[in-house]
């Protein structure tokens, strides 16, 4: 079990590699099943059910780091735990307890451990929890029974080629996830609902910047990731300049835990954090600007263009001193370079 795979670990991107095992564990009868790892990835699903036919599934994502030290962490999957739990009450499903989603990722990251990719490589291992309800129903309305799988693969640095900006396009033409609907639950469907615009932005070489649905004025997200700016505060006579970090407040947007936890580390490096509306043409008051999320911790973003108002706003390729601050904070946590005073790790 220990040998490492034979991987290309360093061409590896953002897809899915086959890993040797998934977990399991089946809800019937208000009972959850003990994790159990297989080798099957196929399930066998009856056509009827409610996953199926009524979308009924929400999902999760979180990385495990081989440390500098040679542990194994794993980045806040309590959190992850927690979400899914909120996600699957959104949706009329029962949640995963936290207990159980942690020993279903440990026993996933275990039986799949020579697929962790090593230090120096940039690369993680990703797991995707999935909770879909398996009820067979044609009449409208939730299933009783539910089946919670973790599938493993290892992918490589979002930034191969070193951390640098990536253009945005604003669309006002589709929305995401409504102001109450299910934006701030992690559901396949707010991707499907999103795939019309971000294949316009992609055929574009750009990723697509969502507004708030209702008035089309406030940033919601970018991409499958939050949005964060940097603003330089009003300064007085002889004082260093300040900054503020300022991300969407916004119903209908995911919680990233990534953005919770740069909001701490920006709190501890002297920044005000500010959770509030973006107005679009705010964009021009700040200095640099992200996406936050699992798999790149932060992009940034070199430019937005908004092509309603013939206006571009424009942040530069190379990254900004505080977002490169930020994303080696946080990076040298999950690496274990530095003291994890926060407890955010699991180390194995
Ligand atoms: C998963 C996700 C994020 C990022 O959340 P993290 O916990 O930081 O990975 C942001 N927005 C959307 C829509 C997401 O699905």
């Amino acid at each position: 079990m220990n040998d490492t795979a034979t991987i290309d670990w360093h061409n590896l991107g953002f897809h899915y590699t086959e890993t040797d095992y998934i977990v399991r564990c089946s809800y019937h009868d208000g009972q959850w099943s003990a994790p159990r790892a297989t080798r099957n990835k196929r399930i066998e699903l009856h056509v009827a059910a409610t996953c199926l036919q009524y979308g009924q599934q929400v999902f999760e994502g979180l990385k495990a780091f081989r440390g500098v030290d040679g542990k194994v962490r794993i980045f806040r999957m309590e959190e992850n735990a927690r979400r899914m739990q909120a996600s699957a009450k959104g949706l009329c499903m029962e949640g995963v307890p936290t207990d159980l989603f942690c020993d279903a990722i440990v026993l996933a990251l275990k039986k799949n451990l020579r697929y962790l990719p090593p230090y120096e490589t940039g690369a993680t291992l990703y797991f995707r929890p999935i909770l879909l309800s398996t009820t067979p129903r044609i009449s409208v309305g939730p299933g009783r029974a539910f089946e919670f799988i973790v599938i493993a693969t290892p992918i490589g640095p979002y930034f191969p080629v070193g951390f640098l900006g990536t253009p945005f396009i604003i669309n006002r033409h589709v929305d995401r996830a409504a102001p109450l609907g299910t934006g701030q639950f992690k559901v396949g469907g707010n991707y499907a609902s999103s795939f019309r615009a971000t294949e316009v932005a992609h055929a574009m070489g750009m990723s697509c910047v969502f507004l708030d649905a209702k008035h089309k004025r406030y940033i919601d997200e970018c991409g499958a990731a939050n949005f964060f700016g940097i603003k330089p505060l009003p300064k007085r006579d002889g004082e260093l300049q300040r900054y503020a970090y300022v991300t969407p407040k916004s119903t209908s947007i995911l919680p990233s835990i990534t953005n919770d936890s740069l909001m701490t580390l920006a709190r501890e490096q002297g920044l005000q954090v500010v959770r509030r509306h973006i107005p679009v043409e705010e964009l021009s008051a700040f200095t640099e600007c992200g996406a936050c999320g699992t798999a790149a911790v932060i992009a940034p973003i070199s430019r937005i263009i908004d092509p309603d108002n013939a206006t571009t706003y424009e942040f530069g390729t190379t990254p900004g001193t505080i977002s490169r601050q930020l994303y080696n904070a946080l990076q040298d946590i999950q690496y274990g370079r530095t003291t994890d005073k926060h407890h955010w790790c699991t180390v194995l």
